[in-house]
């Protein structure tokens, strides 16, 4: 196993970094204040801040842009929309430079680099076709648009993928895709133009060839944003997370992504890498809420002692150092077996981080709002926010439960293959 990141990776790590403290946490309250202003006052949250926009046009500029692009998919797009060094990345080499991302709720999307359209654009290069590249994937790199995944339902336990019920029937050259769907993130900006759908084809078909995901422009006739949800009173502008109603919505044959039924291969495909990022950005929240936690153990006092040498706190932060220490190897490691392709302990992997990382991010993060006192619980910190959006993280992409089931079923079946061999051959 081999962590180690290339000269590349290592130069644009710092570069992010300074990019991150130097332009992106300064611009984090004045971004907010806006936010909160607007929906004060009635106007529109939704509209990215024009900070924004400027941040990603510097971002771009230094070639800090779409540097999620996988080395194995990224073939000319890399080259070709502003990744420096125009080559895709490993997922070791992605790793610290997701997780610097992660510091801000602001940066992903700063350099292009932000759930779902990370997750959007990836099914795009994989599975989609030229038409498909060229309409929706080249104007995603640029950044000009913004997607939606569309695959939750309210009225179906949604964990179980199989369990959707919202329609994608084929009907000669038209798919018609009937349904409602919700926790569909992005819906909020106006920029969303494109809804990747997953609905039901053939309800005959072996339980994994049913479903079949499928391009619907957002401003089909018979899409509707019904409403807008909130995250614990968050509502996570300027990307948000919608219900959408689906309404005999007609699209042409050409928008089915890899062929009816294949909905599971895709997921399958775009949930891998989007979960690791997922983890690898927790990692740089947690990272940031120590350090605002260290900065307040040393610089308030009570009690006539700074609160680091008050009770247990230098245990605190001693363990959240070791929790995430912990955490960042197995995210490395899960990284590098996907580098290699290895199927089954890749999987288990994911799964494994997905589980560990946000609920180490959460006690992390718990821990820097208890020392911060009401501070910690109020929206003059990032803490509250980043608290909530680790918490989301243990739903977001498969709830805890569903992927310790499919860590025990890999280790469960390595013992069903050899049954009662002894322990030292297996
Ligand atoms: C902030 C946020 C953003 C999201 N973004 C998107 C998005 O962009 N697109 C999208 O399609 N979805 C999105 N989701 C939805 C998310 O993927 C689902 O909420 C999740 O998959 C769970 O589905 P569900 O809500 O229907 O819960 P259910 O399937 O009803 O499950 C409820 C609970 O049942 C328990 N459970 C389920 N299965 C098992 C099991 N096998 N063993 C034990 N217990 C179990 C778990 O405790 C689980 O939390 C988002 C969710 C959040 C919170």
């Amino acid at each position: 196993m081999d962590f180690s990141l290339s000269p590349r990776a290592a130069d644009l790590r710092d570069r992010v970094r300074a990019f991150v403290a130097e332009e992106v946490e300064p611009a984090e309250r004045g971004v907010h204040e806006r936010l909160v202003r607007a929906r004060e006052s009635g106007g529109d949250p939704w509209t990215p801040d024009p900070v924004i926009s400027a941040l990603q046009a510097k971002a771009r500029a230094q070639g800090l842009w779409n540097l999620f692009l996988p080395r194995q998919h990224a073939g000319r797009y890399a080259a070709d929309f502003g990744t420096d060094g125009g080559e895709g990345l490993t997922h070791v080499d992605y790793a610290p430079l997701a997780e610097a991302m992660g510091r801000s709720f602001l940066a992903p999307l700063v350099f292009n680099c932000n759930a779902p359209d990370t997750g959007n654009m990836e099914v795009l290069l994989r599975y989609g076709t030229d038409e498909q590249r060229a309409r929706w994937l080249e104007p995603l790199l640029r950044g000009e648009i913004r997607s939606a995944f569309c695959m939750t339902e309210p009225d179906v336990a949604s964990s179980d993928a199989t369990n959707m019920a919202a329609t994608a029937v084929l009907d000669g050259d038209e798919v018609v895709v009937n349904g409602r769907k919700w926790w569909s993130t992005g819906v909020g900006n106006p920029d969303c133009k494109v809804l990747v759908f997953m609905g039901l084809t053939d309800p005959d078909a072996h339980r994994h060839s049913r479903h079949t995901m499928v391009l619907v422009p957002r401003d089909a006739p018979g899409v509707t944003v019904e409403r807008m949800l909130t995250t614990m009173g968050y509502h996570d502008e300027p990307l948000g997370h919608g219900e959408v109603s689906f309404d005999d919505v007609r699209v042409p044959l050409g928008n089915v992504l890899l062929g009816p039924g294949r909905a599971f291969e895709i997921a399958q495909g775009r949930l891998g890498p989007g979960r690791v990022h997922h983890c690898m950005r927790a990692i740089g929240l947690a990272e940031r809420a120590l350090d605002l936690a260290c900065r307040r153990a040393l610089d308030r006092t009570a009690f006539g002692k700074p609160l680091a040498n008050l009770g247990g706190n230098r245990e605190r932060i001693a363990e959240a150092r070791i929790a995430i220490n912990r955490s960042r190897l197995l995210v490395l490691h899960a990284a590098w077996l996907l580098d290699q392709g290895l199927g089954v302990e890749a999987i288990s992997a994911v799964s494994e981080i997905k589980v560990e990382v946000p609920r180490m991010a959460l006690e992390v993060i718990d821990m820097a709002i208890q020392l911060h006192g009401g501070a910690g619980m109020s929206d003059d910190l990032p803490l509250a926010a980043a608290w909530v959006g680790a918490r989301s993280l243990r739903l977001a992409d498969g709830p805890d439960e569903v992927h310790r089931n499919v860590v025990a079923k890999i280790e469960l079946g390595r013992h069903q293959a050899t049954p009662g061999a002894p322990e030292a051959a297996r």
